[in-house]
């Protein structure tokens, strides 16, 4: 099957178009502000975790120029989205004839805004897996086990989830399987400098704990480094969540990653789409 690999720029370094496009975290783009969705658990507005545009081959949305929202909930970690019936984080599908010409002004109890990367490209990857097997590997139930271990870990749209726990959670036909969002951004680049990101940028040895819990998190690489506009005299040994902050991140000579999504302990979000529902419906939910 075929699986899209997004191609992230940080959205604070590249300019931004006055149109929706492929991104994640940031604010959304067209959506109507009355359809900004709240969390069933906490009841308050969720925020953007992804904006994916119609692509009949990488993400049909069933009708050109709908744009798709996906939402997560961080006001009470380790809360929302925990419990069996508040599961389904919620999602929205917008036709085009619908989408406002700007950016949404978010609702007056202003969510979360996690740092936003546009995607500048989406790479086109087989997973060698059979077009006949996806319905089987959504669910669960796939006879060819070895089909499971080419499933590819990561963000990416297309093929069947990679699970991390069971496929129990998904929820039933007609609802399909668009992609899979990981809690952490991966960029192809070399990490800005201060001056390109215009924030403050701290660069921290890395410690190993003897847990090796950091070098999990954040790879082998001898640096730790800390973006953030906040004082650049105040280090902080983990991920924390701010509006817009890329708070730490793992970087190479050649590329950089950052953990932006507290979705527990490695986590991913996957999303789901129900096109047979009149609106069209869209969810995603966690497995850590
Ligand atoms: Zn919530």
């Amino acid at each position: 099957m075929e699986y899209y690999v997004p191609t992230l720029l940080l959205a604070a370094l590249s300019t931004r178009a006055a149109v929706p496009e492929d991104q994640l975290g940031g604010v959304p783009f067209g959506l109507p502000r009355s359809r900004w969705p709240v969390c069933p658990t906490c009841d308050a507005p969720a925020s953007l975790l992804a904006q994916i545009l119609h692509d009949e081959r990488r993400a049909d949305l069933g009708a050109d120029g709908r744009v798709l929202y996906v939402f997560h909930c961080e006001n009470r970690p380790g809360d929302c989205g925990v419990d069996e019936r508040e599961r389904l984080q919620p999602g929205v599908i917008v036709d085009q004839r619908e989408l406002t010409s700007s950016r949404t002004t978010s609702p007056d109890d202003s969510p979360i805004t996690f740092p936003e990367a546009r995607v500048v490209a989406w790479r086109s990857n087989q997973d060698g897996i059979a077009e006949s097997l996806r319905e089987s590997l959504t669910r669960g139930c796939a006879p060819d086990t070895d089909a499971e271990d080419s499933l590819v870990i990561g963000t990416r749209l297309g093929s069947a989830p990679w699970w991390i726990q069971s496929p129990g959670d998904a929820p039933p036909p007609p609802w399909r399987f668009i992609g899979q969002v990981a809690d952490w951004y991966s960029f192809d680049l070399p990490a800005p400098s201060a001056e390109e990101l215009g924030a403050p940028v701290v660069r921290e040895r890395l410690v190993p704990s003897r847990s090796g819990v950091m070098a999990r998190l954040f790879g082998p690489g001898p640096d730790r480094v800390v973006f953030t506009r906040e004082d650049p005299s105040v280090s902080r040994p983990m991920p924390e969540r701010s509006n817009g902050d890329i708070d730490v991140a793992r970087v190479s000579v050649d590329d950089w990653s950052s953990t932006v999504f507290n979705f527990g302990d490695a986590g991913m979000s996957y999303i789901f789409v129900n096109l047979e529902s009149n609106p069209p419906q869209a969810c995603s939910f966690l497995q850590s």
